[in-house]
C-alpha cells in the first residue's frame, strides 16, 4: 500500500525541509493536486501543506506593489479593494478560475506551478510584470513568472524549492490591464486561448510601456514583447491595434485538440489580444 505522508510546517525553512529527500508536493488549495492524486496521474509520498506558514494567505502593500502570499484563494484576491483598482486585470483572471467554491481555494502561485499552458492568471501576470519569489534549500531568488513553467506540467523550481510570495509592482498613474479568455462555454472550462495586456500611459494619451502575454498558444504562456512593441507610441489607433493582432498572432505555436484548431487559436490570439488592449486603454485613461 502507498503510504502518504501529510506535513503542515509553520515556517518557510521547515517545509524546504520537509520538500527535500523527493517524491514530496506542494500544497496549496489542492484543486489540482487532489484532483491530480485521485486519477493517478501524480503519485507523491509527501504532501507539504503551505497554508499555516504566516504570510502565505493573504495580501500586502509593500513599496507601492502588492505582495500575494503563494497560497491566497482567489476570492480574497476580489476583496482586496486596493488589488482591485491597481490590477482589475490580474483579479478578473484569478477570479475566472474554476466556481465559487474553487475560488475559495485555488492560488495563482498554485496555478502558475501547475504549469499548464492553459492556466488563466499566468497571462495576466506575467503581463503584469510580476515576479515570484522562491525559496528553497540553496536560498530565496527572484523569479520572472514566465520563468516558473518551462513545459506542460513541468517548472523550474528545484524539488526542495517552492513559492513564497507572488509580487506585483507599484502602479504609476493613468495604468491599467485587462484579461479575456475565449472557453467553449461561459464558465468552468480551460482556456483555448487567454490573452492579457498590462498598458501605462503618457499624460496625452500615448502608450509609453506595454506588455502583452497569451496562453493555450504554445506549451507554456508567452511573454510577447513584439506585440507590446507594435503599439508603443500609439493611442491605439486601428493601425496599432492591427499590429498589435499580427505580432500575437505571430508568436502562437499552438496544437489542435478538441476545443480549437491551431488555426483556430491564431486568429482568436489577435483578437483577444485587440480587446484586452482595448480594456485595458480604457481602464489606464480613467486611472
Ligand atoms: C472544477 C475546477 C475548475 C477549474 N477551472 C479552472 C479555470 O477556469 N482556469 C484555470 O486556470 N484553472 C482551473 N482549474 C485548475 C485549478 O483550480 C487552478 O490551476 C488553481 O489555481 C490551482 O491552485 P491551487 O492553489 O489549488 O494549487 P494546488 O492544487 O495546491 O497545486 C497545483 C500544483 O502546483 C504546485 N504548487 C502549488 N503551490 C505551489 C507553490 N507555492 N510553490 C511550488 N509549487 C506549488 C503543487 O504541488 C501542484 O503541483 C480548475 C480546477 C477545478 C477542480
Amino acid at each position: 500500500m502507498l503510504q502518504l505522508d501529510y506535513v503542515a510546517p509553520t515556517t518557510a525553512d521547515e517545509a524546504v525541509r520537509a520538500l527535500g529527500g523527493g517524491q514530496a508536493k506542494v500544497l496549496a488549495g489542492g484543486t489540482d493536486l487532489l484532483v491530480q492524486m485521485r486519477s493517478g496521474r501524480v503519485r507523491p509520498q509527501r504532501i507539504v501543506d503551505l497554508k499555516r506558514i504566516p504570510g502565505l494567505i493573504g495580501v500586502r502593500e509593500e513599496a507601492g506593489g502588492f505582495v500575494i502570499g503563494a497560497a491566497t484563494p482567489g476570492a480574497v484576491l476580489g476583496e482586496h479593494k486596493a488589488l482591485v483598482k491597481a490590477w482589475p486585470g490580474v483579479v478578473e483572471a484569478a477570479n475566472l478560475i474554476g466556481s465559487t467554491q474553487v475560488q475559495g481555494r485555488a492560488s495563482i502561485a498554485g496555478n502558475l506551478c501547475n504549469a499548464s499552458p492553459a492556466a488563466d492568471s499566468v497571462p495576466a501576470i506575467i503581463a503584469a510584470r510580476a515576479v515570484a519569489v522562491v525559496i528553497g534549500a540553496k536560498g530565496r531568488r527572484e523569479v520572472p513568472v514566465e520563468a516558473i513553467a518551462v513545459a506542460p506540467g513541468k517548472t523550474s523550481l528545484a524539488p526542495d524549492e517552492f513559492v513564497l510570495e507572488i509580487r506585483l509592482p507599484a502602479r504609476p498613474a493613468r495604468a491599467g490591464d485587462a484579461y479575456l479568455r475565449s472557453i467553449p462555454r461561459t464558465e468552468m472550462d480551460i482556456a483555448v486561448v487567454g490573452a492579457g495586456v498590462n498598458l501605462i500611459l503618457n499624460p496625452d494619451g500615448g502608450v509609453a510601456e506595454a506588455h502583452v502575454a497569451l496562453g493555450a498558444v504554445a506549451p507554456t504562456a508567452l511573454l510577447v514583447p513584439e506585440a507590446g512593441a507594435a503599439i508603443i507610441g500609439s493611442k491605439l489607433d486601428e493601425a496599432a491595434l492591427e499590429r498589435l493582432d499580427a505580432a500575437a498572432r505571430a508568436a502562437c505555436r499552438p496544437i489542435s485538440d478538441k476545443r480549437g484548431t491551431a488555426d483556430y487559436r491564431i486568429k482568436i490570439a489577435g483578437v483577444l489580444a485587440r480587446r484586452a488592449a482595448k480594456i485595458a486603454y480604457q481602464r489606464a485613461s480613467e486611472a
